[in-house]
């Protein structure tokens, strides 16, 4: 690689994931970049919550073997992926109803026996599961045309009881859409690169330190060291192209780069780039994205409370999956519930979902102690609503110089770090296509 045109001074709106991604990737290139986050710390939807002397994370992120870029760039900002995880083989629990895991053998081979050693699905639901999943192997993971997940289950025979078990938590746990609103392709491209690669694809990665430190704040040391500069409490108020450089105007004055990213989350990123004409399409796409909720119920619980597996799922409950942040993250007696996707939920007060929560722990594993404590983080706008056919909008835009990074950007993803991850990196990869 020869040395980087000095006249490249790119920006980034936005230090979440899509952000840091797009910045590590510059700074390696050693081109010098300046990044720009409104919020008092790095992370976006994906950041550490400090509460009662506790670190939280604004919700419980799980991570994918098969999430290469992300993984890999945790490494090399300097995360161990082994000591920074708790590393799971795939399995499903959901408790005292149903569940599955597989065995550590090759794939697929570990995900037919895990489908045909599934407790709680009776024999011929086991053999149905077992026939989709051949089926789609059988099609590459790529329909004709796109469908809900409800419809490609109905196409392929999956009736009520193995939905409700298997298929609709995995699609909300993977699209965090509900599965008569849910794209079949992308869920596909999740199993495809899951379930149909290496075994350790499927694993699940549950993170043992919080998600600013996991990443962004890695990556900002890693900017800094590089020549950049990241600046937090300090948003963009707006972007103005002008004589092929970009104008950013934020509340320490007017800066001039070469190029900027914009990384900010999709409501942000319409009202920053609405007023450029150019734009208009992009600003479209976003505008008709539909947003689904995450709600994450914390209960710190005494330390000698404990659930059966650091991660467990509820059936037909408010809670889907728990979360058992002693086991993961040595934080004992720290439970949390997770609630993804829109749902009966919503009309609760924060004080009434914490009661059924706390009720269902003791319903379910006889935990008749008080928690000490219960927060509830409600996060509104957590992913876009990953429905079929989707046009979401492209990372490169009409004005070459001005790029769009995020979740909800073009890909194959529905909204996930690795999603944001790729999208940073691909921004990245244009700008030093012109170094
Ligand atoms: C509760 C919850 C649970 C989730 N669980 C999972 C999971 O298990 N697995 C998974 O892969 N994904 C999960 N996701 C999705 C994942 O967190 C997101 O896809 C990812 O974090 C999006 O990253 P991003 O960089 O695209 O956007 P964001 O994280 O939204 O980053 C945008 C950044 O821009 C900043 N910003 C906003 N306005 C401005 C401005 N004017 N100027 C400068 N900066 C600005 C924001 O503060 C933010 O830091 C979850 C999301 C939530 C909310």
């Amino acid at each position: 690689m020869g040395s980087p045109d000095p006249l490249l001074n790119p920006a980034i709106i936005g230090g979440g994931y899509a952000g840091m991604a797009a910045a590590v990737s510059l700074s390696a290139r050693g081109i010098p970049i300046t990044v720009f986050e409104s919020a008092q710390q790095l992370g976006g939807r994906a950041r550490g919550v400090f509460y009662n002397e506790t670190q939280l994370d604004n919700g419980q992120h799980l991570l994918l073997g098969c999430y290469r870029k992300t993984l890999r760039l945790i490494e090399q900002v300097g995360g161990n992926i082994e000591q920074d995880f708790l590393r799971l083989p795939l399995q499903l629990d959901l408790h005292g109803q149903f569940s599955l895991k597989a065995p550590r053998l090759p794939s697929p081979l570990h995900l037919l026996i895990a489908l045909l050693t599934a407790q709680g699905l009776t024999w011929s639901e086991r053999m149905k599961a077992a026939r989709f999943m051949l089926a789609l192997r059988g099609m590459n993971f790529r329909l004709p045309n796109d469908i809900t997940v409800t419809e490609l289950l109905a196409q392929h025979g999956q009736d009520a009881d193995l939905t409700l078990k298997l298929w609709e938590p995995l699609c909300i746990a993977a699209l965090n859409s509900p599965i008569h609103k849910a794209s079949a392709q992308v869920l596909l491209n999740v199993l495809r690169d899951a379930l149909n690669q290496s075994r350790a694809d499927s694993d699940m990665l549950l993170p043992r330190i919080d998600f600013t430190a996991l990443f962004p704040q890695r990556a900002a040391n890693y900017v800094e060291q590089h020549g950049g500069k990241v600046h937090i409490s300090c948003g963009v108020d707006a972007v103005v192209p002008k004589d092929g450089e970009i104008k950013l105007v934020t509340a320490v004055g007017i800066h001039t780069f070469s190029h900027v990213i914009c990384a900010a989350p999709p409501t942000v990123a319409a009202k920053l780039l609405r007023p450029i004409v150019a734009l208009a399409e992009a600003v479209a796409q976003i505008d008709s994205l539909e947003h689904q909720p995450i709600y994450t119920v914390y209960l710190q619980y005494p330390p000698t409370v404990r659930l059966p597996h650091p991660m467990l799922g509820l059936h037909q409950r408010y809670s889907q999956w728990l979360f058992d942040k002693g086991q993961i993250a040595g934080q004992h007696g720290l439970l949390a519930a997770v609630i993804s996707a829109e749902g009966i939920h919503q009309d609760l007060s924060q004080e009434q979902l914490a009661q059924k929560v706390i009720a269902e722990l003791r319903e379910e594993f006889g935990i008749a102690e008080k928690p000490e404590w219960f927060k509830v983080i409600a996060e509104k706008r957590a992913t876009f609503c990953c429905s079929p056919k989707l046009h979401r909008p492209s990372q490169q835009t009409p004005l070459p110089r001005l790029l769009i990074a995020g979740d909800y950007t073009a890909g194959d993803y529905p909204a996930t770090l690795e999603g944001a991850v790729m999208s940073g990196v691909k921004c990245a990869d244009m700008i030093g296509a012109t170094a």
